[in-house]
């Protein structure tokens, strides 16, 4: 096993290491997690209730929304007796956070979480919804990114290359963005190689050859860019000779995007499964292909339609609790995502399984010329179109290249300015020549399977990617 290049920025101190203040607390909380992770299922209940019951008297006592919902809550009960009274609080979905608004922010939030940031996201429902997080939150989100290190033996000397959401114009091909050290990827701890990031519309061809440019150890993505690019990449013959790991990250991984990865690029793959409102939810086993949820920092329940939790080889719907955020605190929170739970997993962590994450994927906006736009919205993209308009949930329809509808549910009529200013938006994010129409109405239909998509392409005799 490689020495960890553990950052010791301490004068006259080598070794054993002093790391930074965020380093130092990234290493407490490991400390533990090295632990925890091969808990009981009962011993890990034991220590989520002991936070659960402080999150929720923090919640009762000062966010509004809560003050009623959480009054009858038995905070003195045993685990086993509070794990039931647990499963029968009510679900939180994404349209009573959005009804809720500010009634769900604390109104006395302890000042040792530091400061707090709103993030915006839409999931794979189209629904905005706004999250404010703390500084403490992302203090354990550090630790967590360590821990998908550690466990995937990353070699922190190495380069890491992300090509993922960012802010529209940031990154642009042919450089992108350089930093000397991986961030907060590696959680202030370690000493790491550089870091390199390219915006995720840049066209396939452009990110092969910025890939064969840099050569790095890691890439780090979404599983659509990874299997458009792999299959390029396969298709071209290119084959970048120091990739070690394809990382990706916030949409659902199919199977057929591990096995392009391996024939375009012998590497394997290590998803994890997140989202911008929960953080993380689960992370590749480091021995197979499951999942094991990070019960030390997220509460994660699969229950069925009648709200019963789910046992191995059942699947149903993800609801996340969030243990360290009080500024918002989201108790049983739906992400409308549907998971496989797992059997135990062979490794012997004790952390619970899941087999599967199940949803959709993304399509791509195709202009006029037939290039191609990723559709999807960052959280500065949602924060600037709720700001045009108070929309609920939006939809792009896409019927031929060069055109798009995008339709947006709204609580009242639509204004002609505010459609105006809504289409420039959309031109201003994609592409100034793009055909833009704007509709309202009172709420969008899901598909005929049920699901409802953000972005839907109807251009006839369009392979499916
Ligand atoms: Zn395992």
């Amino acid at each position: 096993m490689e020495d960890l290049p553990f950052d010791s920025p301490l004068e006259g101190v080598a070794w054993p290491a002093l790391p930074g203040a965020r380093g130092m607390a990234a290493a407490a909380i490991l400390f533990q997690l090295e632990r925890s992770q091969w808990w009981s299922e009962d011993r890990l209940w034991h220590h989520q209730a002991r936070q659960l019951r402080l999150l929720v008297d923090h919640a009762r006592r000062t966010v509004p929304y809560y003050h009623e919902r959480l009054a009858d809550l038995d905070l003195a009960a045993g685990d086993d007796a509070f794990r039931d009274a647990w499963r029968g609080l009510p679900i939180l979905d994404r349209e009573a956070v959005q009804a809720a608004g500010d009634g769900l922010i604390s109104t006395e939030l302890p000042k040792s979480h530091g400061r707090t940031a709103a993030i915006y996201s839409s999931g794979s429902t189209g629904k905005p919804v706004r999250v404010i997080r703390t500084e403490l939150w992302n203090t354990y989100w550090r630790a967590i990114t360590v821990r998908d290190h550690l466990w995937h033996g990353r070699n922190f000397a190495g380069t890491l290359a992300a090509i993922r959401e960012s802010g529209p114009g940031k990154a642009p091909y042919p450089d992108g963005d350089r930093a000397p050290r991986w961030g907060g990827a590696s959680g202030g701890l370690f000493r790491t190689g550089p870091s390199f990031s390219l915006n995720v519309t840049t066209p396939v061809a452009q990110q092969a050859e910025w890939l064969m440019r840099l050569d790095p150890d890691y890439l780090l993505t979404h599983p659509s860019v990874a299997e458009r690019l792999a299959r390029y990449c396969l298709d071209q013959g290119l084959r970048p000779g120091r990739l070690r790991q394809v990382e990706t990250i916030a949409e659902v991984l199919r199977p057929r995007v591990r096995e392009l990865c391996r024939a375009a690029w012998g590497v394997p793959v290590v998803d994890m499964y997140s989202t911008r409102d929960a953080g993380y939810i689960a992370l590749q086993c480091p021995e197979n292909e499951t999942y094991h949820v990070q019960g030390e920092t997220t509460l994660v329940e699969v229950v069925d339609a009648a709200g019963r939790p789910c046992g191995p080889g059942e699947v149903g719907n993800v609801l996340v609790t969030p243990l360290h955020n009080l500024a918002m605190p989201l108790i049983r929170y739906t992400l409308g995502d549907v998971a496989e739970v797992g059997p135990p997993c062979p490794c012997g962590r004790g952390l619970p399984v899941l087999t599967r994450i199940l949803g959709r994927r993304q399509n791509m906006l195709v202009l006029a010329d037939g290039t191609e736009r990723w559709p999807l919205l960052s959280t500065k993209d949602l924060g600037a179109l709720t700001s045009l308009v108070p929309l609920q949930r939006y939809q792009f329809v896409q019927r031929r290249a060069g055109a798009v509808d995008l339709r947006l549910a709204l609580p009242r009529a639509i204004t002609a300015a505010e459609e105006a200013a809504v289409a420039d938006w959309v031109r201003g994010k994609f592409d100034p020549a793009l055909a833009v129409t704007v509709t309202a109405q009172a709420d969008l239909a899901p598909a005929p399977s049920g699901k409802f998509e953000d972005f839907v392409c109807e251009i006839p005799d369009r392979p499916r990617p």
